[in-house]
């Protein structure tokens, strides 16, 4: 995982506290803000003085997690941010692996700051701007990450009920509750000692999945209403306007997951969810696929994105119609059954 100069460097450098930062990415997801606060609840009992500063708002869904409250926002609050940040030994930057993931107003800053990083990520091909990458990518999570990272430092006795509550949380989100292929026999060992710990299971997966509210299951409803297949493509997607969303009074998160759906079609291995934001100016994308087709290459190909095998994202900034019209015309051009 990690070489003997970087184990040693991270065990001598954390003995005495130090400032540290710790930063998920944009539109922060279950993995990223789950090992953020799991590693900050770790680092505080060594007596660090620690943030973690997310780039922006992250939603309701998992606004729950245990210090939660303690998590600074860059877009909101620019000054306090970039005092930490300066005045920082060290920077985590937990499941991402290149800086403009960060957004373009906390990724150009990081870009230009002068501290050491350390990533620890699960996503393909890592930018080298860390001076010690943990990278991955036969991890389903960052959080399963995580764990083997610290255990790695011999920090697994630092791992208390709320680090253990935050990483069960990412690796519940990226494993689609343990059913991704990456979920192996050392998944649930991490989530069998995660529980020993005192992780109450049922509640998590109830804080997560069981808190929806009317507006989110009629938008899902609206979008399963627009779901397109193209059966010779094995391909299901769907869309949402700026004005759906405004219909049902969207909040961050009221879209996470809805892409599954197209996958739970009898015979489609790719499915895909286009959603307008008119503040922003763009489309984002989401693709998922089964088995082989690698929508990792196919977002970075033809959507500005990235991601995984089998779970990438993007954005365009056509229009909804232009880039839905995009999307059918590249999969009719491309070798895909
Ligand atoms: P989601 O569809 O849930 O937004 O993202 C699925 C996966 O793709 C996540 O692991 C996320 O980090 C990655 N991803 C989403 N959007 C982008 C993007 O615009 N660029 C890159 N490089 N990765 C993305
Ligand atoms: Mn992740």
């Amino acid at each position: 995982m990690m070489n003997t100069n970087d184990t040693a460097f991270l065990t001598d450098f954390l003995k005495t506290p130090k400032q540290i930062t710790i930063v998920p990415h944009r539109n922060p997801d279950g993995d990223a803000l789950g090992s953020c606060l799991g590693l900050y609840h770790v680092l505080i009992q060594l007596n660090h003085n620690v943030k973690v500063i997310s780039p922006n708002e992250f939603p309701e869904f998992i606004s729950w997690l245990p210090a939660s409250e303690e998590v600074l926002v860059f877009e909101k609050n620019f000054d306090a941010c970039k005092t930490f940040l300066q005045g920082s030994d060290l920077v985590f930057t937990l499941d991402f692996n290149a800086l403009h993931r960060a957004g373009d107003q906390m990724g150009s800053y990081l870009e230009k700051l002068r501290k050491p990083f350390v990533m620890i990520d699960h996503h393909q091909m890592p930018d080298a701007y860390a001076k010690i990458t943990v990278s991955d990518t036969s991890f389903g999570s960052t959080c399963e990450l995580l764990y083997r990272f610290l255990e790695e430092l011999n920090l697994q006795q630092y791992i208390n009920r709320d680090a253990a509550t935050c990483i069960y949380t990412g690796i519940v989100t990226d494993s689609g509750s343990f059913k991704f292929v990456k979920t192996t026999g050392d998944t649930h060992r991490v989530v069998a000692d995660l529980i020993d710990l005192g992780v109450d299971n049922p509640k998590v997966h109830n804080s997560l999945f069981s808190t929806a509210s009317f507006n989110q299951l009629q938008l899902l409803g609206r979008a399963l209403q627009h779901l397109k297949v193209m059966p010779e493509k094995s391909t299901a997607y769907t869309f949402l306007s700026q004005d759906d969303l405004n219909e049902f009074d969207y909040q961050k998160g009221d879209t996470e997951g809805i892409v599954n759906y197209g996958l739970s079609l009898k015979g489609i291995n790719l499915a895909a969810i286009f959603i307008e934001n008119k503040e922003e100016g763009m489309i984002k994308i989401s693709f998922r696929s089964e088995g082989e087709f690698d929508v990792n290459e196919f977002a970075r190909s033809y959507f500005n994105g990235g991601g995984h095998i089998n779970a990438a994202g993007g954005k365009s900034f056509d229009t909804l119609e232009q880039t839905v019209l995009n999307f059918e015309t590249i999969l009719n051009n491309i070798n895909k059954q």
